[in-house]
């Protein structure tokens, strides 16, 4: 499947990984919309937070969230997180990933 995430999951395509477990890898946004902003994407494909049906995965993808933001030093002057789902959501991966957001004050609809 020609899925850029995949790659970057495989390490076919380079990435500036931050964190990264069995099921995720964290990486910097190539277009940094904050200071910090890093996706956080699942190794396995999902074309989008609709077709995963796995609960677990979902919550352990939070959890993820929360280790990267208390890595980055983030977590107390706070962050926020997004999924972007399909064309009008903002979807332009289509493989199921999570934005983290900081290191400014956010406001507005992406900030
Ligand atoms: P979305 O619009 O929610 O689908 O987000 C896709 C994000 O992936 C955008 O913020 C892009 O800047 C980012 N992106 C695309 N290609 C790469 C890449 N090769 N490495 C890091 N981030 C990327
Ligand atoms: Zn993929």
């Amino acid at each position: 499947m020609d899925c850029i995430f995949c790659k970057i999951t495989t390490k076919d395509i380079p990435s500036a990984i931050v964190l990264e477990d069995d099921k995720f890898i964290a990486i910097k946004d190539i277009n940094p919309q904050a200071p910090v902003h890093i996706l956080i994407i699942p190794k396995k494909h999902f074309s989008t937070l609709l077709e995963c049906k796995d609960k677990g995965l979902l919550g352990d993808m939070l959890s993820m969230a929360n280790q990267v933001a208390e890595k980055l030093d983030v977590n107390k002057k706070g962050f926020r997180i997004t999924i972007n789902t399909n064309r009008e959501g903002g979807q332009t991966v289509f493989h199921l990933h999570m934005h983290l957001l900081a290191g400014r004050p956010l406001s507005g609809v992406m900030g």
